[in-house]
């Protein structure tokens, strides 16, 4: 599944990226346009995720959220059948959705904000050059799947 994630349920896209899905989001500059959007949506073969009754019906598929807040959000996608897991290793760029590469050239000198005693795989994305590993940050995602949504069967 592949999802566009309407404005006012911003704060599902990361999550939905650290989980490995394509997921894009409507700024609201251009949420104005819903027709066009939905459009694009059906020939992209996208799921759109709103809070918005109007959009979702002019959407081919589309999850209508209900809930306000984050955590409501998550547990109801995963009752929709959106699988909530982090991958093994880190798959997608939670800032803008690229697909992320292992850093593997030991000539590499990543930037400044990059820990130099990190003991982790370090990944790029190859859209924006972001650089991402399994730190604080993926546990705390990891966590707040873990407290939310209901242990798998
Ligand atoms: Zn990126």
């Amino acid at each position: 599944m592949d999802f566009t994630v309407d404005t006012m349920c911003g704060r599902l896209v990361s999550y939905l990226r650290f989980c490995g899905y394509d997921t894009e989001y409507i700024e609201q500059r251009e949420a104005g346009d819903r027709a066009a959007i939905a459009d694009e949506l059906e020939s992209a073969g996208r799921t759109l995720i709103t809070r918005d009754h109007t959009f979702a019906s002019m959407a081919d598929r589309a999850i209508l959220l209900t809930e306000v807040t984050l955590d409501e959000q998550l547990r109801s996608l995963s009752a929709h059948g959106v699988h909530l897991s982090l991958p093994a290793e880190p798959i997608r760029c939670g800032r803008c959705n690229g697909e992320l590469d292992e850093v593997v050239e030991a000539h590499i000198e990543p930037p400044e904000y990059v820990p130099t005693d990190l003991d982790e795989e370090l990944y790029r994305c190859r859209s924006c050059g972001q650089y991402f590993w399994r730190g604080s940050h993926w546990d705390s995602v990891n966590n707040r799947l873990d407290s939310v949504l209901p242990p798998e069967e």
